[in-house]
């Protein structure tokens, strides 16, 4: 979850709170929270064009969206009448989504400021003790009936969970649970929406070895088949890239996975459970994809079957969008390394875009997509494979779609406008991205053959194949 809540629309709607003896609806906390679809500058128009209207012969697959988070149901928006949420089962539907990851997040942290050690410039940062929003949000909404969730991140993941099995439970949803190999399959088969838990944060898991492990155990039990270690900040496992303590003090650069991390790690690869790298720092990103990698290695010099799942769910790239949330340069080769795909958001602090207008979006994503590729086809990157012995990388097959819908982000599209957006990035050439980056642009004249137009098999594979061949691969059989 983004989770860019205005300080002072909170500070005031959890004052207002108090004073009115805990009669705030939850609907206006969520209004004040969610930011949430806003109307297009000009309309999106995709029927009567190719990628729309053969969107059902692509397999479509959107890494992230916090959907779960808020207290509407999932059958509450219906197309014509959008606003408030990006997500719902009408607008999956008109989507031609086939598989939606849905992430839990846990805890959420009101952000604070700090001042860049490096180049001085303002930032905010995400504490690690802050006051947590997810308190007014569950007092206000769901209390009475699920009163351990005011306080406890882990029952908020409990409920969480609980809640998407209710939906998939509903009469005609048509949403198929997603836990194994064949029900992968088999949503795929029934043309159902593929329903995947994720975890947003696993801030409560910790203790010795084996108190780790039998967590994770129960957590893989209940359903979760993809998680990150921690959210925007440090936990008892991983440090998050936008860690207050990381960010102003250089010298921690180095801090990344704990021990505690690295059992949960092991127990998640273990119980095909998809390990998550969005959110967390360059070291844990490092470190993270090392494990990973050395264990697909081991995976791969006998035992058929599953290899442990890698993937960065929904963010940006550096080479775009300069923010510590988005991805450097090193760790972009670091999950390509680790077989991992890089799912990219859609969001304006993903993509540093100004409108959240679906073209703007396509735009600054096939830019994103071309900054991957640049790390992808750099030279001492190669260098380094090529003396390990590893085969080259096709950087088209590493990219996929993480919108962070319902993710408290600005966004003027919906989940039912990913064939627009898909039909926007087929129709873009590199010199189109010279709004975006000139040095960009001729990465991608460069490229051979150039890296947009895409093809329609490239296209196929950022559409969902990549995500589907990730998760093939990992998920319990
Ligand atoms: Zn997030």
């Amino acid at each position: 979850m983004k989770a860019r809540f205005k300080r002072a629309a909170a500070a005031a709607a959890l004052g207002t709170s108090v004073l009115a003896g805990c009669s705030l609806p939850s609907s206006v906390l969520e209004r004040v929270a969610d930011n949430r679809y806003e109307p297009p500058s000009a309309p999106i128009h995709c029927e009567g064009r190719k990628v729309c209207d053969e969107a059902d012969a692509l397999y479509i697959a959107d890494l992230h969206a916090d959907t779960l988070l808020w207290t509407r149901e999932l059958s509450d928006l219906l197309p014509e009448h959008r606003g408030h949420g990006h997500v719902s089962l009408e607008l999956l539907r008109e989507g031609r989504t086939d598989l939606q990851v849905f992430a839990a997040p846990t805890i959420t942290p009101l952000h604070e400021g700090y001042t860049d050690p490096v180049t001085g410039e303002p930032g905010v940062c995400i504490p690690s003790d802050g006051l947590d929003l997810q308190v007014p949000l569950r007092l206000f909404g769901g209390a009475a009936r699920y009163p351990a969730t005011v306080l406890s991140p882990r029952a908020r993941a409990l409920r969480q969970a609980a809640r998407l099995e209710e939906w998939i439970a509903e009469p005609g949803s048509r949403l198929r649970r997603v836990r194994t190999v064949p029900d992968l399959d088999a949503a795929e088969a029934q043309g159902e929406i593929g329903a995947l838990f994720a975890l947003e944060g696993m801030h409560w898991v910790g203790g010795d070895e084996t108190a780790v492990r039998a967590e994770l155990a129960e957590l893989a039990r209940i359903g979760v088949r993809m998680a990150s270690l921690t959210h925007r900040f440090a936990n008892g496992l991983a440090v998050g890239s936008e860690d207050c303590g990381l960010l102003r003090d250089p010298s921690r650069q180095d801090a990344g996975l704990s021990a505690a991390g690295r059992w949960a790690l092991d127990e998640m690869m273990a119980r095909g459970i998809i390990v998550d790298v969005a959110h967390a720092s360059p070291a844990s990103i490092a470190q993270i994809t090392e494990l990973v990698r050395a264990r697909r290695a081991a995976a791969g010099t006998g035992a058929a079957g599953r290899i442990p799942g890698l993937l960065h769910s929904h963010g940006g790239v550096q080479a775009v969008c300069p923010l510590p949330r988005n991805l450097d340069r090193a760790s972009i080769q670091a999950i390509l390394d680790a077989g991992g795909v890089v799912g990219i958001g859609y969001w304006p602090e993903a993509l540093c875009s100004r409108t959240g207008d679906l073209p703007e979006v396509a735009l600054r994503f096939a830019a994103s997509l071309v900054a991957v590729i640049e790390a992808a086809r750099d030279p001492a990157f190669l260098g380094r494979r090529a003396q390990a012995g590893a085969a080259p990388i096709d950087p088209f097959a590493h990219i996929a779609l993480g919108s962070d819908f319902d993710g408290a982000v600005r966004l003027k599209m919906d989940a039912g406008d990913q064939p627009a957006l898909l039909q926007a990035l087929a129709e873009m050439d590199c010199a189109t991205l010279k709004a975006v980056d000139p040095r960009l642009a001729d990465v991608c004249a460069a490229t051979s053959p150039p890296a947009l137009p895409l093809t329609p098999e490239r296209l196929k594979a950022l559409a969902g194949a990549n995500a589907r061949r990730v998760l093939a691969a990992a998920l319990p059989r």
